[in-house]
């Protein structure tokens, strides 16, 4: 199924993408997409059955996409998870994976603008493949252990900014939870619609220029083993997010003077089967 939020900012309502591409209502089936409804197998079990029954009712064209989950737990990011993308960097690729976290007040909708920092010089964009937890996993044994926990995909825009990332001092945080920095959606996609999250397409363009162009089979650590590998060190639990990482094409890759974003850019991502975003910036 593809779930969906819509309506004002903080004022969404439940939604599902139908097969024909019809978007249905589901604020008469449950409150709303979160980890409690993921974690509920017979609530689900109820939404697939009302839209095989054709029982769900037509919602009007809305004017905003929200995220596609409300309530995160926390937002846990892999940094330098492919080959190419490291490489670019400069890094060597790192012998276990690179954690750092993201706030879940970063997020906005896939379409939402998204702000340019104060003082900000070097923003800098990453299209991710972002895995949603439905289940509580604590010590994952097996990778058929871990992936059982797994809910869904979406996509997730992981922005960042590298001068406070990097220049700075300290960890990465500053660079990273910058308001509006993590665009997720717009759909939910269950994760029985995709067969293998190691074969999707992910693009990335700015401005209309394609920038990224990469597949998640070039992932140094495997969805599978991102998530049996973050349970060896933390609880994860329904209605948390874990953004996989990025490939190659970032603005921090590129030759002086790189083409670092600005205020009245559009940047436009797409996961084959997860949909697009579409994000113009502007100055905070
Ligand atoms: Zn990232």
């Amino acid at each position: 199924m593809k779930l969906l939020r819509v309506g004002p900012a903080g004022a969404e309502r439940p939604a599902l993408l139908d097969r024909g591409g019809v978007l249905r209502d589901l604020s008469n089936l449950v409150p709303d997409i979160d980890g409690s409804l993921l974690a509920d197998a017979a609530a689900l079990a109820r939404v697939a059955e009302a839209e095989a029954a054709g029982r769900l009712p037509e919602l009007e064209p809305v004017e905003r996409v929200g995220p596609p989950l409300a309530r995160i737990g926390k937002i846990v990011c892999i940094g330098l998870n492919y080959h190419d993308h490291a490489t670019e960097t400069g890094a060597q690729p790192p012998a276990e994976p690179v954690v750092f976290m993201k706030a879940p007040d970063t997020v906005v909708g896939p379409d939402d603008t998204v702000l340019v920092p104060r003082g900000s010089r070097k923003t800098d964009w990453e299209v991710e493949l972002a895995v949603v937890i439905g289940r509580e996993l604590r010590y994952a044994a097996s990778h058929e252990e871990a992936l059982a926990a797994v809910a869904g995909y979406a996509i997730a825009h992981d922005v960042s900014e590298r001068e406070f990332q990097i220049e700075r001092g300290g960890q990465w945080d500053k660079g990273k939870n910058c308001e509006t920095f993590n665009p997720l959606g717009p759909w939910l996609v269950t994760a029985d619609e995709i067969a293998d999250p190691q074969a999707l397409p992910l693009k990335l363009w700015v401005n209309g220029e394609l920038k990224q162009d990469g597949s998640t089979a070039d992932q140094i650590f495997p969805v599978a083993e991102v998530v049996r590998y973050l349970s060896q060190f933390m609880t994860l639990y329904p209605g948390d997010v874990i953004n996989t990482g990025t490939p190659a094409g970032v603005a921090l890759g590129q030759p002086e003077p790189k083409p670092y974003l600005r205020a009245g850019d559009v940047v436009e991502l797409a996961i084959e089967g997860l949909g697009r975003q579409r994000q113009e910036l502007k100055q905070a």
